[in-house]
């Protein structure tokens, strides 16, 4: 009876001891991961300066050191719109900082010279006084100021001063609340007028800007998905993990968007994944799907559905991780799936990986809505209102500023679930 009991607690103390040292190893492999595709070396994963592409090859890389037994690339083509050459803004001779001052429209063409400035009054709005203002020949080639959100809820009223010929305005100023986000979702094409995005500390009372702003649209831009499998005992199904590794690239010269939570948080994740079914040989098959293009409109995942190295029907779930560097207790998910959304549910309400799981409408944002679309059973896990979430789309999305408690409970979360479903 001593004995057993001796034994018990031992068993207990080692099984336990091994499962801390396996998890701390595996958050240094995992941290290691996310630092270096945040770093400068890959200038935010993004297109002018071929960032993408070369995360894409140290991808290759670290999928094969993990173990998995087989790495391909998926190439496709994407048209995209970019700003790495010259991005210098200036108001009333005061300059403003690319990423912290302003942005641009992902589909606005660039900037060049000196403008005037007309601001909309929006306490007092009028459409047609507006219109009849930038008719005058003082306001010939200005610049309209006006609050985003405004002039999106009265887009009526303002669509003309985008589109040419229907005003005499070279372009507009948007104002947004700081921290000023950067997309790239539309920016398969250039629209006639340009856009800059400024947050609302712009000046309300300048009287011009000079801008040098450059922008280079990159059409048929070849970027890749990358695919790594770990073959299981059985061949007929498997489970796909996915995660994007692209992010927004550069605004300027010098500025580029690390993307730590958005989205090399995911990445890394999934690579430990291969690393830990590599080790553990699951019984189905594992693929491992690394998309590109996703900042771009899900161009990746969308490739990926319609050229699918496996049948979609042999894939019994998909769990895309999308930003998970963050640290709220509650996790935000999609899924499509009833069934598995009860398990994922029990699972958690046995473990308490997390205080809850807090289930969101199905939207397409990310690439577990393309299989989605094809019916595949599928998840999004993607922490949001963490301290890190208020750094979305911005250069303020750092290494540094990452948080890693949400790696962990997803990890074991997707590994349970995998055992049991
Ligand atoms: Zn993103």
């Amino acid at each position: 009876m001593k004995r057993l009991v001796v034994f018990l607690v031992l068993c207990t103390f080692v099984g336990k001891f091994s499962e801390v040292s396996l998890h701390a190893q595996d958050l240094t492999y995992y941290k290691q991961i996310v630092k270096e595709l945040s770093s400068a070396k890959y200038q935010g994963r993004g297109y002018a300066k071929d960032g993408v592409n070369k995360a894409g090859k140290y991808l290759q890389k670290e999928f094969t050191k993990a173990g998995a037994d087989e790495v391909t690339c998926q190439p496709f083509k994407l048209d995209i719109n970019t700003y790495a050459g010259n991005v210098d803004f200036s108001v009333d001779g005061q300059k403003q900082t690319p990423g912290v001052d302003f942005v641009m429209r992902e589909y606005s063409p660039g900037v060049h010279g000196t403008y005037k400035l007309y601001y909309v009054d929006t306490t007092n709005f009028d459409a047609e006084k507006m219109y009849s203002d930038l008719a005058k020949p003082e306001n010939k080639d200005c610049f309209v100021v006006c609050d985003f959100w405004f002039s999106y809820t009265h887009n009526n009223d303002f669509k003309n001063l985008q589109i040419p010929g229907a005003c005499t305005n070279a372009g507009m100023i948007q104002t947004w609340e700081p921290i000023i986000k950067f997309y790239k979702a539309y920016g398969e094409r250039v629209v006639d007028k340009p856009i800059i995005w400024a947050t609302s500390n712009f000046p309300k009372d300048a009287k011009t800007f000079t801008a040098n702003i450059d922008n280079k649209f990159m059409k048929d831009f070849e970027c890749f998905n990358v695919i790594a499998k770990v073959e299981g005992r059985k061949h007929d199904s498997c489970f796909v993990f996915t995660a994007h590794y692209d992010h927004l690239g550069n605004l300027g010269k010098k500025v580029y968007y690390a993307g730590a939570n958005d989205n090399a948080s995911g990445t890394a994740a999934i690579i430990t994944l291969t690393s830990y079914y590599s080790k553990n040989r699951p019984e189905y098959d594992m693929y491992f799907v690394a998309f590109a293009g996703e900042e771009a409109g899900l161009r990746g995942s969308e490739w990926y559905v319609a050229h699918p190295n496996v049948p979609l029907e042999q894939i019994k779930f998909v769990f895309n991780l999308d930003m998970i560097g963050d640290n709220n207790p509650m996790q935000y998910v999609e899924t499509n799936s009833d069934n598995g959304f009860a398990l994922f549910e029990k699972i958690n309400g046995e473990k308490h990986y997390f205080k809850g799981l807090n289930r969101g409408e199905l939207a397409g944002n990310s690439d577990h809505y393309p299989f989605a679309e094809h019916k595949v059973p599928c998840i999004l896990f993607e922490n949001e209102e963490g301290d890190t979430f208020k750094y979305y789309h911005t250069v303020f999305d750092t290494y540094e500023n990452a948080v890693f408690d949400t790696y962990e409970p997803i990890f074991k979360l997707v590994r349970d679930f995998v055992e049991r479903y």
